[in-house]
């Protein structure tokens, strides 16, 4: 018998090696940044549609009106315009795409050290970019492992304990506790889908909240416990360092930065990764982003407008008129980016009036959609009237969600357009100079505490309530 159970469990020991050098195998894979190529193609073919447009609009369109050819779309002096201005928008676009091209977001490994990972206690980072994967996954563990019911001296606390008892309150792995769900009906929180679905998988809370706010669910069976319908943000410390520490890069994030897994590393105020200009779009060349999508609205709106004004009227014009093939490629391509970049700069520029990052909007959305859900249960869907004036009561005793409830938030639009695009009219549209934002140095909204957790209005600091 011994022998075979020494061999068995040397089997066992042998699989479990094997099986885990598979997944140290796999998890490096997943860690290493994308080939230099595979990230920087999509500039190459930018740099081949923005020629090829270039070759259409002035060699088979501009051209043909200048030399008054048979068969030109319009006149002489039309060409010449039409050539000109095509012309500047065409520079002025290559131009803010070379800057954005070569513009570093900021790199969070040039300006932290590598530090040993602060005690976590079982959490992980609280945040990278494969939001949707991480979460499906934390969410699958979450149903998988229900967490258990929390002790009856936890329950006593959560219904006689005092707001400070239950900010103090940890949980089993250290971490003040984030909410759970059944028990939190209502509860809203602030925090990305990957950090919301691992602080319920690993933690559970009875939120404390304003008795005036805590409505039993009508028709419920368990009516006679009572359901929060409140705002309640997130009780996640995100400032803290556990938070903010990186494994992959083994040091500890300035605030906003996040993992690009495509780049391999810390980007500095992330805001996404654009293949486009094939790296991240950071603290460092935001402004030279918003500038070039700029130029490349008005760029498409003008190739746009014009080969398919002057095709129009030729082909209403001319009995035996045969558009261009070549012309019809640019009006296809040109009408696509029109309506993808006019996406992006509408987008960006709210974003950036918000202070908020691409990333950092998706929490308040995350927010906002809970928020809705709640007033979906709290009141029928035609009752408008009741829904805003709960929205109103939420707003005065917390603040508005993007504003007051975000943690960048400056204060004013003009502030936080600023602190992003520079306070200069020219900084704005040209792609000179400096990004006036260094990706190190953040003002942590007043109305939030210490380690990240949006404060309600009566624990502000007396001259903003
Ligand atoms: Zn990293
Ligand atoms: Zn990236």
């Amino acid at each position: 018998m011994a022998p075979n159970g020494t061999s068995r469990s040397g089997t066992e020991h042998k699989c479990m090696g094997i099986v885990e050098e598979a997944r140290e195998k796999s998890e490096a894979r997943r860690n290493k940044p994308q080939p230099w190529i595979v990230r920087k193609l999509a500039v190459f073919i930018t740099i081949a549609m923005i020629a090829y447009t270039w070759y259409v609009y002035v060699g088979r369109m501009c051209v043909p009106m200048i030399r008054r050819d048979a068969g030109a779309l319009g006149s002489r002096g039309l060409g010449i315009t039409f050539l000109v201005v095509f012309c500047i928008l065409g520079l002025m676009m290559i131009w803010a795409y070379e800057k954005i091209v070569f513009t570093s977001p900021g790199l969070a490994k040039d300006h932290v050290h590598k530090s040993p990972a602060p005690p976590t206690r079982g959490m992980q980072t609280w945040w990278d970019t494969e939001s949707e994967a991480d979460l499906a996954q934390a969410q699958f563990q979450a149903s998988q492992n229900p967490p258990p019911p929390p002790p009856p001296s936890e329950s006593k606390r959560s219904k006689g304990g005092s707001r400070a008892d239950q900010k103090r309150k940890p949980s089993q792995n250290g971490h003040p506790l984030a909410p759970s769900d059944d028990e939190n009906v209502g509860v809203t929180d602030a925090l990305p889908p990957v950090a919301a679905a691992r602080a319920k998988a690993t933690a559970r809370h009875v939120s404390p909240q304003d008795q005036s706010y805590i409505q039993p669910l009508p028709g419920t069976v368990n009516a006679q416990k009572p359901m929060m319908y409140t705002r309640a943000p997130s009780k996640t410390p995100i400032l803290l360092p556990e938070y903010r520490y990186c494994q992959r890069d083994g040091f500890q994030k300035p605030y906003r930065a996040h993992h690009c897994r495509a780049c391999g590393t810390c980007v500095l105020k992330y805001d996404h990764h654009c293949p486009w200009v094939g790296h991240c779009i950071g603290a460092r060349n935001h402004r030279f982003f918003l500038i070039f999508v700029f130029w490349a609205v008005l760029f498409c709106a003008w190739a746009f407008a014009t080969l398919v004004g002057l095709n129009a009227h030729a082909s209403l014009v001319r009995p035996n008129f045969n558009i261009d093939g070549q012309m019809i490629a640019i009006i296809v391509l040109s009408g696509f980016f029109l309506v993808f970049t006019t996406a992006l700069l509408v987008t960006h520029v709210v974003l950036i009036c918000s202070n908020m990052s691409t990333v950092e909007e998706l929490g308040v959305r995350r927010m906002r959609e809970r928020e809705k859900r709640v007033l979906g249960r709290l009141h029928a869907w035609w009752q408008f009237r009741r829904r805003r004036e709960t929205v109103k009561q939420w707003d005065a005793e917390w603040g508005r969600i993007g504003k007051e409830g975000h943690m960048w938030w400056l204060g004013s639009a003009r502030k936080n357009w600023e602190a992003t695009m520079g306070d200069k009219a020219w900084m704005w549209f040209l792609p000179i100079g400096k990004s006036p934002d260094d990706g190190l140095s953040y003002v942590v909204n007043p109305r939030f505490d210490a380690e990240g957790r949006w404060l309600p209005r009566n624990e502000w600091p007396a001259e903003l309530r």
